[in-house]
């Protein structure tokens, strides 16, 4: 549901290149892919991956990710309950305008409260937002910590930090639950990539996956 404007006399433009033609040319349904979980449960890590593999395929991706938005659109942000939300609807609407122009929009947030997602579901057409819980264990991401972020929130250096000091909410019907703690990176892409074939008509493509840049991911990873 669309929050209701502030301002009045507004009068939506709309252009002359019906979504059907845009998404003739991209060759795939636009939709937005969200990841949400915690603190390095592997959304950046799946989101570059996934990116890359649909790129090779010739289809439109484009990331979201947390830590870029909150340098720009959402620079005036912090994590307090009320910013939290209101970065999330921020980049929702925003993930919407990538949707609406054809795009696979992989957004990848904490995204924490389930009511803050579901906002963002009832922004989409129906079938386009493809909510994928990216979960492993607190014990696992704690352990992983590649910001080092943990370490400081249970030294109280974060405040409000999700898992420690701040709750996460797990979808309740996520369209894709990824275990990272028992799947390799690239078997949770090509979860993902399943799914989109069926729901965004993104086509499938044999051989190797791209985005195998040194010291990422290794192809036995596959
Ligand atoms: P997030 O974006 O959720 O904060 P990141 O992707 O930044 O998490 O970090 C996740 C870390 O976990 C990376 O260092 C990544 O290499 C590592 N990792 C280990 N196994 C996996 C996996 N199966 N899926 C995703 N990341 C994994």
């Amino acid at each position: 549901m669309k929050a209701k404007p502030t301002a009045s006399n507004l009068h939506p433009h709309t252009g002359k290149i019906p979504l059907s033609e845009r998404e003739q040319r991209h060759g795939h349904r636009g939709c937005v892919v969200w990841l949400t979980g915690l603190s390095a449960s592997g959304k950046s890590t799946i989101a570059t991956e996934l990116e890359r593999e649909l790129f090779r395929r010739g289809c439109q991706p484009f990331i979201l990710d947390g830590d870029s938005v909150r340098q720009g659109l959402c620079s005036d942000l912090d994590f307090s309950e009320r910013d939290r939300h209101e970065n999330i609807r921020r980049v929702g609407e925003v993930a919407r305008l990538f949707s609406d122009a054809g795009f696979i929009c992989i957004s990848a947030f904490i995204s924490p409260h389930r009511a803050d997602r579901d906002l963002v579901r009832n922004l989409m057409p129906p079938g386009t937002f493809i909510e994928v819980f990216v979960n492993a264990p607190l014990a696992v991401c704690e352990q992983r910590d590649p910001k080092g972020l943990y370490a400081k929130a249970r030294k109280q250096k974060i405040k409000n930090f999700t898992g420690i000091s701040s709750p996460y909410e797990p979808p309740l019907k996520p369209e894709i639950e990824l275990p990272t703690d028992q799947l390799t990176v690239m078997q949770a892409v090509e979860k993902i990539l399943k799914l989109l074939e069926k729901k965004c008509r993104i086509k499938s493509m044999p051989g190797k996956p791209a985005g195998k840049s040194p010291g990422a991911i290794r192809w036995s990873d596959w």
